[in-house]
């Protein structure tokens, strides 16, 4: 049996981020929303007919291939499905939290890829763990481990399959500013703790070609983890998860209220806001919601829906995920 690789706070630097002015050239670089939606089961009437948003998860692609995974929540495989995407392509995978509408399509995506040509090995990156919850290796040991709930699989954490899983865990105390960066195939990616009530977190940040893609994943940020993070983001994705109003405590304590998100994307000159991980709490409020965000933001702002692709050098919604399969 293989050892499992983990590597912890890999590549970690100081806050002191390099603010340079950059300029998105990649015009192939893009965004599919594999799930739009949080942990209800939810159905939105929107559209001409009633749909379900599927749990948080986003799809990067350069070339209109596969590069990135950020979470894979309940029904993101079938979105991912849909999209076109090959797991042959991708390069990696980034957990924001072990939440189960984060992460609960994985092993299903495992063992999806076993019918798959997948050869080349496969690095999970997510969060430490606490006391209250195992860190990235445990959670996917617990799962797909020899000793796991879906043993069957372990050969694609031992390396006996086609291909092996590294599960990599990533530094997320939000009371240590450090960043973690490292470089992927020609990709900057880094992660911030953030602050999400006992769960450790990550928000998470990929770039290339003077692209920047932010994904902030459920955070409060009571503790200002990514006031400087989200700067000159091209793209942010910030999860819209309760109402201004709320009066939910605990709630308030899990999430940012859109107020939040507009200071900070105002403050980080952020070009495209785009909400997700709606909830039946948020859905019905998208008005408020929006003349709020706008009051404080200049940039653009949308509120994602599932297929929904996106841009990263326009920033503007390109078309649904599919469009491009021919069949
Ligand atoms: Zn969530």
């Amino acid at each position: 049996m293989k050892t499992s690789k983990i590597i912890l706070s890999l590549g970690l630097s100081l806050l002191s981020f390099s603010t340079v002015a950059h300029q998105c050239t990649q015009q192939d670089l893009d965004v599919v929303v594999l799930g739009s939606g949080g942990p209800e089961m939810q159905l939105f009437r929107s559209a001409p007919t009633p749909v379900s948003r599927a749990s948080a998860s986003y799809l990067v692609r350069e070339k209109g291939k596969a590069v990135f995974l950020v979470d894979f929540g309940t029904g993101a495989l079938q979105n991912f499905v849909r999209s076109g995407a090959k797991i042959e392509d991708l390069k990696g995978i980034f957990i924001t939290h072990l939440h189960v509408d984060h992460i609960n399509d994985l092993p299903a995506l495992v063992k999806a890829s076993f019918f798959s040509s997948r050869h080349h090995d496969l690095a999970i990156y997510g969060p430490t763990g606490n006391p209250f919850i195992p860190d990235t290796e445990q959670y996917l040991t617990r799962l797909l481990g020899e000793q796991g709930a879906y043993s069957y699989l372990s050969g694609f954490l031992t390396g006996d399959e086609q291909y092996q899983i590294y599960p990599i865990s990533v530094l997320a105390d939000h009371r240590t500013p450090m960043r973690f960066n490292t470089e992927i195939e020609g990709f900057q990616v880094s992660a911030i703790a953030t602050e999400h009530g006992l769960l450790p977190a990550l928000a998470w940040r990929i770039e290339k070609g003077g692209c920047r893609i932010v994904f902030s994943g459920d955070t409060s940020n009571r503790t200002h983890s990514l006031d400087h993070f989200v700067e000159a983001a091209d793209l942010f994705i910030a999860h819209n998860a309760v109402p201004e109003t709320s009066q939910d405590n605990v709630a308030k304590k899990l999430h940012m209220r859109p107020s939040e998100i507009a200071r900070l994307a105002q403050q980080g000159k952020v070009k495209q806001l785009l909400l997700s991980h709606l909830m039946r709490r948020t859905e019905h409020v998208k008005a408020q919601t929006e003349r709020i965000i706008k009051a404080q933001f200049d940039g653009k702002m949308a509120f994602a829906n599932d297929c929904d692709v996106y841009s990263v050098a326009t920033g503007g919604k390109k078309g649904q995920c599919g469009d491009e399969i021919s069949d």
